[in-house]
């Protein structure tokens, strides 16, 4: 793979041999929040909110050090509560050499209103001392998307546009990037997370864990080629042992070593087939590809 100096933004990109073609973009997240999981499943099971923040403690530090030695740049969709438990972590994450991003999963892990958008960028904004213009809800529940811009955001990654049994029905929704208002201050930039074309085959973390490799995988290529870049996420908690949990299944399989392993093998493939990017630096340069084009038509 050759390296070429360009001027643009002073980076290098990284082009196909042969072809002179940037490399697709990967954008690597992770939900960083209290483990309330267990909650889902029966109140009566929900852990002591000191063992929810110390298990994604344990997840986010095991996710940092495999970004670091396999060089991969992510972005953290972080709540403010496990931001305000955990400030050092969340510092060491927005000045880590890698560039990571910090974005917003709302204030708390369970609950959700409105005025959460606000408050929780500006808390995370005063840990890190730097701008967070992503948001990520909860759950990937429904809301008014009208309120992110108002709130300062400037893209948006609530939408897995899948069907998963029990949880939503998003196949009617676009598949890729979109745009909600205007390109500028008013609107707001939509990164789906991916699923393959046509079937719509799902990429978020259930089923990483579950598929096979070669088809996720594949299905991952199939992703890159036709849209120019894959968005997947996963959360730290399932980078840890969940033993003691009660949790289903689907959830427990493949936890803490079993995982890093997987997705470690994984990162190191995808290297070779893409660029990692944060979601709120791809979503700049998705806008400005927009702006150009329009501009060309007119
Ligand atoms: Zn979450």
């Amino acid at each position: 793979m050759s390296r070429v100096n360009t001027n643009l933004g002073g980076t290098s990109i990284r082009l196909r041999p042969g072809i002179a073609k940037p490399l697709p973009k990967a954008l690597l997240s992770f939900d960083v929040e209290e483990f309330d999981l267990p909650g889902e499943y029966g109140q009566g099971n929900l852990p002591s909110e000191e063992t929810q923040i110390d298990v994604g403690t344990r997840g986010l530090t095991a996710v940092l050090e495999l970004l670091d030695r396999t060089g991969v740049r992510a972005t953290f969709f972080t709540t403010a509560v496990f931001a305000a438990a955990r400030p050092e972590m969340i510092r060491r994450i927005a000045e880590s050499p890698l560039r990571h991003e910090v974005a917003s999963h709302g204030w708390s892990h369970s609950s959700f209103e409105e005025r959460d958008l606000l408050r929780s960028r500006v808390a995370l904004q005063q840990i890190t001392g730097k701008p967070v213009t992503g948001f990520r809800r909860a759950r990937f529940g429904e809301f008014d998307r009208r309120a992110l811009a108002a709130a300062g955001y400037r893209y948006d990654s609530s939408d897995n546009p899948i069907w998963l049994p029990g949880r939503y029905n998003n196949f009617k929704k676009p598949r890729t990037a979109y745009r909600l208002g205007d390109l500028g201050s008013e609107g707001v930039t939509i990164l789906p997370v991916s699923a393959s074309p046509l079937v719509r085959y799902p990429l978020f973390w259930l089923s990483f864990k579950h598929s096979p490799m070669a088809l996720y995988r594949l299905a991952s290529q199939w992703v890159l080629r036709e849209d120019g870049y894959l968005n997947i996420f996963f959360h730290p908690w399932e980078f840890t042992s969940l033993k003691g949990f009660k949790i289903p299944f689907v959830v427990r399989r493949r936890a803490g070593e079993k995982m890093v392993a997987r997705l470690e093998a994984y990162l190191l493939w995808l290297k070779e087939r893409a660029d990692f990017d944060t979601l709120a630096d791809f979503a700049v340069r998705w806008e400005n590809q927009q702006a150009l084009s329009l501009f060309k038509k007119s």
